[in-house]
């Protein structure tokens, strides 16, 4: 692959032998790459040579997508359904409750509540109908950018579209899972409930678990990934994640404190195959067998911590954004969600939504982060223009 893709010119050949000690000291002998590298490559620096790009987006078989990340991070990224689905449903399927749900070939329907859809031929923003926003037997609720902005009317819509359709399994960004779960206990409408939902594009912080355990009855499990690399962790009714491993080979980078830095090498992938790309988060590794019975090959984790530039260095170590969410909503679970903001002082405002004035709560984050905290009651916390939350703004 490295000969073969612009990018990654000049880097030293594969090993010829199959032996994992040895790729794995040939990988990390090379330069690591970022989002950076990808902007600036895209998309020539990224195909390989034996690949024609322009036949094959006008056969269909590739697109070029942009990720919903943070502004700043925002990526285009060659994808074919051909390569994303198989690799998903093999990463789900690491979870034996939702392999029992989804077992291959057997109808299945599933419903995706994120951002709206935008990208290739596809955009969900505005007024649609439910087959408009259909997409290969799944349904995608959302049409509106910004939670804050779903009116009564819009959220009846979704939640009679989700009964309607009463999906095995549901694929969801926490955060407007959340939302559209608290309408659904103040308004006291019933939803179906699934046989699992997936959380993900976003970390899930306690506050969206319970307040989508409270309106919907089905276990709540991470997958973690991006559209860049595909799907790299799946967690399983256990609750430890377990690494897709046939799609990519992973190096979690030392990051103290028994944290590392995700870097990936995708495997197998004919578009856009990443070599050494650092994914910017930041995960709690676990070993040891799992008593859910997955095979034990690859990395397990314990947690995904959240994003690197959504850390705070504190007087000895890390504080990672899943650390500040034990801590803030530890110490008060009316909260129902907050963001830090550093303030040209070195000080922090917390703000926080929900029945309370997040005293405590700003007293906690203090504790953990050796620093001063004051709350902010806010009507509601704004996503970033991408759709995702930052829950540190430096
Ligand atoms: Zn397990």
């Amino acid at each position: 692959m490295v000969g073969e893709v612009p990018l990654y010119a000049g880097r030293a050949a594969a090993p010829d032998s199959d032996d994992p000690e040895a790729i794995s000291a040939w990988l990390s002998s090379m330069p690591t790459i970022g989002k950076r590298e990808l902007r600036r490559g895209f998309p020539r620096a990224l195909v390989r040579k034996s690949c024609d790009l322009k036949a094959e987006m006008a056969r269909g078989a590739v697109e070029i997508i942009a990720t919903s990340g943070t502004t700043e991070n925002r990526l285009q990224v060659l994808w074919e359904w051909s390569w994303w689905d198989p690799q998903e449903r093999e990463a789900m399927r690491y979870n034996t409750r939702v392999a029992e749900a989804m077992p291959p070939g057997a109808p299945f329907r599933e419903a995706v509540l994120t951002t709206p859809v935008c990208g290739g031929a596809t955009c969900h923003v505005g007024n649609l109908s439910r087959l408009e926003r259909t997409v290969d037997g799944m349904l995608f609720l959302n049409q509106v950018a910004d939670p804050t902005h779903w009116s009564p009317a819009e959220l009846d819509r979704m939640l009679a579209e989700w009964n309607e359709l009463a999906p095995d399994g549901v694929e969801a960004d926490p955060a407007y899972l959340a939302a559209l779960c608290r309408y659904a206990t103040q308004t006291a409408t019933r939803m179906s409930a699934p046989r699992f939902v997936t959380l993900t594009y976003e970390l899930a912080t306690r506050a969206h678990k319970r307040a989508i355990a409270r309106a919907i009855d089905a276990p709540l499990y991470s997958l973690y990934g991006s559209t860049e690399t595909g799907v790299l962790f799946m967690e399983c009714t256990e609750g430890r994640l377990h690494h897709n491993a046939r799609h990519s080979h992973l190096e979690l980078l030392d990051a103290k404190g028994g944290l590392g830095r995700v870097v990936v090498t995708t495997l197998g992938r004919t578009w856009m195959p990443l070599c050494r790309y650092e994914l910017g988060d930041v995960v709690r590794p676990t070993s040891g067998p799992c008593r859910c019975g997955a095979r034990d090959e690859g990395y397990q984790l314990e947690r995904v911590e959240g994003r690197l530039a959504d850390c705070l260095q504190s007087v000895d170590r890390l504080a990672t954004p899943a650390m500040l969410d034990d801590a803030i909503d530890g110490a008060d679970p009316r909260i129902e969600g907050w963001q830090l903001q550093r303030e040209p002082d070195g000080a922090f405002t917390l703000g926080v939504v929900g029945e309370t004035d997040g005293a405590q709560a700003a007293e906690a984050a203090a504790g953990l982060l050796e620093a001063r905290v004051t709350p902010r009651i806010e009507a509601a916390i704004l996503p970033e223009g991408s759709g995702k939350y930052r829950m540190v703004r430096p």
